[in-house]
């Protein structure tokens, strides 16, 4: 691959990450990956700007938004930070400011809370908004989820106008209980803090917020001169002094050995914190220097987040095995020597896929750095070479299907291999798996062993045989530990799963990039598969997290004939959920684009926009030839004017009122 086409893949699949990191709440990848791919992108950009990319993720802060929330545009931006992976890459840090400003500089190092950035303003004292990084200058109005976090104050000391940033976090306590409690409910669990945080404070319904207990610490003043604020560890007495959370272990170090000093103390005292943490922000102190050291496009020069190595250990790799996923994509395993990291023995580990083995020239019988990080499965980090055994085959990628021996494709944006066969045997085994899951359809005592078995006897060879296991009663209590009881409570079970609702039953297809939040949004606005497998892309991209390629892949799956006669031949065994009558409501705005302008006297915004969405209509910011109508509140100015010129309906909030009833 030469440098161009090199910019080119790198570009594709970090926006892919970001898509699925940022949107879907489901990384595909560990950080380490990620931060991998990022930097040898940012060396390759350096070496060749004429090649950077317009869409590059180098120069844009984690880029997208939901639809359905209102927008706020920020006054001023909100970035990232930069990385830094070693003590000397802190150094480097260090010297370039010194270079810049001249003198040594005093620095405040802060824990780096792993949460989701967030921003209040306060009017003469009162909490009146609350917004998303977003892109970093457009961000999602929250401030009735930012209400319903208890640290935060609604109402500071002082009647002062402030802008305050900070992070909202979810504590380890509270997220284990959540989990707990989605598995219980047959619901998919958060990977970690960071996505339960951020799905938690995004929601329309701000109860569902609350139920949350999401935390907040403030550690950002915007414009501190206008309150004769000098340096950064003034603005946390500050903010302290407000109201506000700050986190206790700030402190103002005299050099960069001091910060380090700092870092040394905290990787292993973080382990006891009761929230997660993913580095160190170390930042100039003196506020006065920030427009001297300047900014980048995405990120401040004057501050540097140190991101904490994971748990490494190394062992021999003894094997790279092949699995095949439900979505048919080829995951290279490694085998090894049991090994205990953070706790636990670790004898499989994920090498990703041909190229992440290829850039780290991963071989069998080779001694591998191994780690683990939060609640990411193990990943092989690097060879140890000095341990190397010339003689150890280089990594050949395999072309085809370990399990049906169809060749693999690789598609043009993506790293994986895939087996495109639809009836891979390795690809259905787990459809079905997952299918029958307790985050899918939850059917009781049909597991991944019992699965497998079933599979193997040729009982099972799809999703709708698993409704037909019951032709096969008298075998299945000859099989060791089942017999007569076992079997028929497995097989009410599974005619009880027929009454499942339908977004468990969406979600049990295993459409590519539909999770269970998304089979929720589908099964209100869909109520029956049969209408589900007649919608046009225009119109699942109005529908509330669902994005461009959740659209597309749930088209591609019902252009599929075989997964048509899949859902056929369910219905014919009569498994065809419906949404609940009691679920069901009217649609009356379905497919329709409002808009809310003026001041509303009857309801807020929010309001208004919820029961918009709850009747299946969007609510938009804008005014344009789509929209269906306007509900001007009083004092409405141009958008009510550009509805007039456009010739689109204008209501009054007791016209709007009436419809709604
Ligand atoms: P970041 O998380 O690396 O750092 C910036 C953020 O740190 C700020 O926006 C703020 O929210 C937070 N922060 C916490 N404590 C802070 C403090 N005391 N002071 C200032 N800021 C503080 O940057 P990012 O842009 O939010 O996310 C990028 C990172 O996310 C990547 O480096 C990667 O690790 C991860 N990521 C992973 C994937 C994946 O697929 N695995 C995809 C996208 C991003």
């Amino acid at each position: 691959m030469n440098a161009k086409e090199r910019i080119t893949y790198l570009t594709n699949i970090l926006n892919q990450y970001n898509y699925e990191y940022y949107v879907l709440d489901n990384p595909t990848v560990t950080d380490l990956e990620y931060d991998s791919l990022m930097k040898e992108l940012e060396s390759l950009e350096k070496a060749y700007p004429e090649l950077v990319l317009d869409n590059t993720p180098t120069k844009r802060v984690g880029d997208f938004l939901k639809l359905s929330l209102d927008t706020i545009t920020h006054k001023s931006q909100m970035m990232s930070l930069a990385n830094a992976f070693s003590y000397d890459e802190l150094r480097e840090f260090d010297s370039r400011i010194e270079k810049t400003i001249g003198e040594k500089p005093s620095y405040t190092c802060e824990l780096k809370i792993d949460g989701i950035a967030s921003t209040v303003h306060y009017e003469k004292g009162l909490l009146v908004l609350g917004a998303t990084r977003g892109n970093g200058v457009t961000g999602e109005n929250i401030t009735k989820n930012m209400l319903t976090i208890n640290v935060l104050p609604k109402v500071l000391k002082d009647h002062l106008d402030l802008e305050v940033r900070g992070e909202v976090y979810m504590s380890k306590k509270v997220f284990d209980e959540l989990n707990d409690q989605r598995l219980h409910e047959g619901l998919e669990p958060f990977a970690n803090p960071r996505n339960a945080a951020g799905g938690s404070l995004r929601q329309l319904d701000a109860s569902i917020t609350k139920e949350r207990k999401l935390d907040h610490f403030a550690y950002t003043l915007v414009n501190p001169e206008n309150y004769d604020i000098h340096s950064q560890s003034k603005v946390m007495e500050f903010l302290k002094n407000q109201g506000f959370n700050v986190n206790p272990y700030y402190k103002k170090c005299s050099s960069i050995e001091e910060v380090i000093e700092y870092i040394e103390y905290f990787k292993d005292e973080r382990k006891n914190l009761p929230y997660e943490t993913d580095g160190i922000v170390i930042k100039v102190d003196d506020l006065d220097l920030y427009e001297e050291i300047g900014y980048t496009v995405k990120v401040p020069k004057w501050a540097i987040a140190y991101k904490f190595p994971a748990e490494v250990a190394v062992t021999k790799l003894r094997d790279i095995i092949f699995t095949v996923g439900r979505t048919g994509k080829i995951i290279p395993n490694a085998v090894m020597d049991p090994v205990i990291i953070s706790g636990s023995t670790v004898s499989r580990a994920t090498l990703n896929n041909e190229d992440f083995i290829v850039e780290r020239d991963i071989r069998v019988g080779d001694y591998v750095k191994v780690r683990k990080a939060g609640e990411i499965i193990p990943e092989v980090v690097e060879v140890d070479f000095s341990r190397r055994d010339e003689n150890n085959p280089v990594f050949q990628m395999i072309t085809t299907c370990p399990i049906c021996g169809e060749e693999l494709v690789r598609r043009a944006s993506e790293a994986a291999h895939y087996c495109v066969n639809p009836e891979c045997g390795g690809k259905i085994l787990e459809q079905i798996i997952h299918y029958a899951s307790r985050v899918a359809m939850d059917i009781d005592g049909l597991g991944e062993k019992q699965l497998e078995t079933f599979y193997d006897l040729g009982y099972v060879k799809d999703i709708a045989d698993i409704y037909e296991l019951k032709n096969y009663r008298y075998e299945l209590t000859k099989l060791d530990g089942m017999g007569d009881l076992r079997v028929s409570n497995l097989l009410n079970a599974i005619e009880e799963s027929k009454k499942n609702t339908l977004d468990k039953f969406i979600f049990g297809l295993g459409i590519r990039f539909i999770g269970a939040k998304a089979s929720k949004n589908l099964a209100k606005r869909y109520h029956s598969i049969d209408e589900l497998k007649e919608v046009k892309l225009e119109e699942l991209l109005m529908i509330p997290d669902i994005g461009t390629v959740m659209a597309e892949s749930i088209i591609e799956y019902f252009q599929n004939s075989k997964n048509l006669s899949l859902i056929e031949r369910l219905k014919e065994l009569g498994v065809n959920p419906k949404l609940e009558e009691k679920e069901e409501k009217i649609q009356i705005f379905e497919g329709k684009t409002i808009v809310l302008t003026g001041k509303l006297e009857k309801f807020t915004r929010e309001e208004a926009t919820l029961l918009i969405e709850s009747l299946g209509g969007r609510a938009s910011s804008s005014v344009t030839k789509k929209t269906t109508f306007v509900v001007a509140g009083s004092d409405a100015g141009s958008k009510k004017q550009k509805a007039i010129d456009l010739g689109i309906p204008i209501l009054t909030e007791d016209e709007f009122l009436d419809m709604t009833k």
